[in-house]
């Protein structure tokens, strides 16, 4: 691939005068900024501008935020040979990915380290939010926003870093490369094709991704733990569908779509799958325990000691936040359903979304959701490309890098390794055979977390907190 490659020279300035109204539009924002450095000014511009973009499938938008990324780099003197874009079709949606590479010192031999971050969003409709979610607000201590938390964070703080670095004249012992995707939250077509390219072209040694991970919180602030993302369920949807002949709404009759498919969802709702440990969960519950207050801290243990310890099993199910690292699930999260108000429906589809757990894979998961609905007229259809991966190790380098990063802000802090509910692009590195970890600067309680909801946010304090974590991290990597 050429460097700075671009379908065409036109389309880049295009971008870039698009990113240049979108940003024009925004209203001013109010800062408390007295006593900001520059470069935490530097990366609070970055962050309001990156979340100006509205990265959403449908909107066109991840070419501008790219364009004004480019911008950015080519300021801070890298050259054309160091930036790649490249288009990609997803899913009938143009979308982009970046690559940007901060060279090596000659002479270097050690292998490259790659970052990833991913710059689309989940969308977010402004009659929905309190405040509009694509204008950074700093309200309350905390800074408002789709993105704030997934991924625009990342995206920002790896590419403020990075500037900083530059502007400091650092030579890095080895190539950094940042690798931002275009479409983690839909069809990851440009992280697969990303992935691809680094590990034939790339083949870094270490890979670590910005997109989860990060300071564990106690819902009173105390800082917990360092959560280092080691694996990943396995993402997979199925649509369930129950067809009737229909007919007209003044002649009901007992035999319904609609109805029927309420039932199926009854029989899912009420499912629970197997339990599941790995070596993984278990050292995660072991020290997550001696860490979480309560029934939940006590339950934690237990489960690590025995896990087929009953009540500690229910407890923990009982809780969003360690439910997933118990086995797979599988929920409905959208319906499809009827032709007209006035006539029986003749079909009711549901789209079931699932995390697989590691092993287990999506045959066994669908032939466990049959078993669940025992009914033969539901008809099952798996609408994902399913991508199991394997687990990573927490490489010692990489660990010391990290001990070495937190001890400036949190000394002696726990790093606890654990497998993560939700998916990212690490899957598709790890994959190819990659140990890929992530490791956000980020610091969240449990109760901040709202990445694909409404009124996302990030502490103002996890903000400047965390925008040394890179920093100090590829200082210890590649010095
Ligand atoms: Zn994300």
């Amino acid at each position: 691939m050429k460097a700075y490659r671009n379908s065409s020279k036109w389309s880049g300035r295009l971008a870039l005068l698009l990113a240049a109204s979108i940003l024009s539009a925004q209203p001013a924002l109010a800062q408390d900024t007295a006593a900001l450095t520059p470069h935490q000014q530097l990366a609070r511009d970055i962050y309001r501008d990156v979340i100006a973009f509205r990265t959403a499938r449908g909107q066109q938008q991840v070419p501008a935020m790219v364009a004004y990324l480019v911008d950015r780099f080519k300021k801070a003197g890298f050259s054309d040979e160091d930036i790649q874009v490249t288009d990609y079709d997803s899913e009938g949606e143009k979308t982009q990915g970046l690559m940007v590479t901060y060279r090596a010192k000659p002479g270097s031999t050690d292998k490259p380290i790659v970052l990833l971050g991913h710059m689309d969003v989940v969308d977010a409709l402004a009659k929905d939010w309190v405040r509009p979610p694509f204008t950074l607000t700093e309200e309350e201590g905390y800074f408002f926003g789709r993105g704030t938390d997934d991924n625009k964070y990342g995206i920002t703080n790896l590419t403020a870093t990075f500037l900083r670095l530059k502007q400091e004249g650092w030579q890095p012992s080895r190539d950094l490369v940042l690798v931002f995707s275009g479409d983690e939250e839909t069809g990851m077509v440009s992280t697969k094709a990303q992935a691809k390219y680094v590990a034939e072209n790339i083949d870094p040694e270490i890979i670590l991704n910005s997109d989860a991970g990060g300071i564990a919180l106690a819902e009173d602030g105390t800082p917990v733990a360092f959560r280092v993302q080691s694996a990943e369920k396995t993402f997979a949807t199925y649509e369930l569908t129950v067809t009737n002949p229909g007919g007209h709404s003044s002649r009901p009759r007992s035999d319904n779509a609609i109805y029927e498919l309420a039932e199926v969802l009854g029989k899912i709702a009420a499912y629970q799958f197997p339990v599941r440990a790995t070596d993984l969960t278990r050292s995660y519950f072991a020290t997550a325990g001696k860490l979480t207050p309560g029934e939940l801290g006590q339950a934690m243990l237990r489960f690590a000691a025995d896990p087929t310890d009953a009540s500690a099993i229910a407890t923990l199910r009982a809780n969003p936040e360690t439910v997933g690292t118990l086995g797979t699930t599988c929920v409905a999260t959208m319906l499809q359903a009827g032709h007209a108000e006035n006539a029986l429906p003749q079909s009711a589809t549901a789209t079931v979304n699932c995390r697989i757990f590691p092993g287990e894979g999506a045959a066994a998961t669908e032939a466990k959701l049959k078993q669940a609905v025992g009914d033969d007229k539901v008809s099952f259809k798996l609408v994902t490309d399913v991508t199991e991966s394997p687990e990573s190790r927490l490489r010692d380098d990489v660990k010391a890098a990290l001990r070495f990063s937190l001890d400036k802000r949190y000394p002696g802090m726990t790093i606890l390794p654990y497998m993560e509910s939700g998916g990212t692009d690490g899957m598709h590195y790890r994959t190819l055979g990659y140990d890929t970890v992530a490791i956000s600067g980020a610091a969240l309680k449990a109760s901040d977390m709202f990445a694909h909801g409404l009124n996302e946010r990030l502490p103002v304090a996890s903000f400047y907190g965390g925008l040394d974590h890179w920093y100090w991290i590829l200082k210890k990597l590649a010095e």
